[in-house]
């Protein structure tokens, strides 16, 4: 299996990335262990607080600019006060950067539409190699691609054993648009599931490993988050095993719609 996967803009993202949501003081340490066990995809945001902080890792790692994928995102605020451009520079200040490779409509609040267009010509200007949303269904989808003609590269979602939406994978997937899987470990809730156990004792791997090779093997790009090196290097060790149809099937029937983030239909932020 490769490590990356095409956007419908041609550009190459790789799989699997960091999360770096609630990673606090721990992120920029976080982000140099990652880039140190072969990530090379960061996942940030203006509403986590620390895009500082993977910026200072980012020039510390010494890795080439164009070797890291590196992704954020629009908050609520600036998308409902029409603050695109204004929010975009100062993430990309604030991440030292002069490119994003991935930029983000953080949740479907109103303004969307207009915030989205901003960042098309923000990708006209070459600051943003790819645009997206996030916790967009597929009637919020519907609605956007009714109204823009750029599709959306990605769509991230929360997406783990307990909180599969098929659905809206289908129709990522016949409109060209990647699902990337936020909480792919439920938040950690997850791990202790007794039937992800027995599979992963099988084949000698975590219950964190199982989850995300089968989030792979659905097509799925995941953003597990850890503080922890040793965790950091075992969920980017998944590229030497396969689940075999059994096993997916088995994954796949743990669903029980449960999520443990906003359903992106009731929010109030
Ligand atoms: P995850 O599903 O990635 O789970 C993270 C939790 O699991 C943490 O408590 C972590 O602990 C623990 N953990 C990670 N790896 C292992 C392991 N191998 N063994 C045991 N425990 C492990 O949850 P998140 O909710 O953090 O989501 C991941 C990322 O998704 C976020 O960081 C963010 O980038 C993105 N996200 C996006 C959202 C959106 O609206 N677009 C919403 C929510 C998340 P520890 O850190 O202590 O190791």
């Amino acid at each position: 299996m490769k490590n990356y996967v095409k956007l419908n803009d041609g550009h190459k993202m790789p799989k699997i990335a960091l999360g770096v949501w609630q990673s606090h003081e721990d992120t920029k340490q976080a982000v140099l262990d990652a880039i140190k066990a072969g990530y090379r995809h960061i996942d940030t945001a203006a509403c986590y607080h620390n895009e500082e902080a993977v910026g200072e890792a980012i020039q510390e790692s010494g890795i080439d600019r164009s070797e890291l994928f590196i992704t954020t995102k629009l908050w609520n605020s600036d998308i409902r006060a029409g603050k695109t451009r204004e929010a975009f520079e100062e993430s990309l200040k604030k991440l030292q950067l002069d490119y994003v490779d991935l930029y983000l409509i953080h949740w479907p609040v109103d303004g969307y539409v207009e915030a989205y267009k901003e960042m098309i010509e923000l990708q006209k200007e070459g600051k943003i190699k790819s645009i997206g949303v996030s916790n967009f269904k597929i009637h919020h989808l519907q609605d956007l691609l009714s109204k823009v003609e750029i599709i959306p590269a990605v769509d991230q979602m929360e997406f783990n054993p307990q909180m599969q939406d098929e659905e809206l994978l289908t129709f990522c997937k016949d409109n060209k648009i990647v699902m990337e899987a936020w909480s792919p470990l439920g938040s950690g809730k997850c791990l202790s599931t007794p039937a992800i156990q027995l599979i992963a004792d099988k084949y000698h791997k975590s219950t964190a490993q199982v989850i995300l090779r089968w989030l792979l093997q659905k097509d799925i790009v995941v953003l597990p988050k850890s503080v922890h090196k040793e965790r950091i290097i075992q969920n980017y060790d998944i590229f030497d095993f396969e689940l075999n149809d059994e096993d997916m099937c088995l994954m796949n029937q743990l669903n029980q719609n449960l999520r443990t983030g906003p359903d992106p239909d009731h929010f109030d932020f």
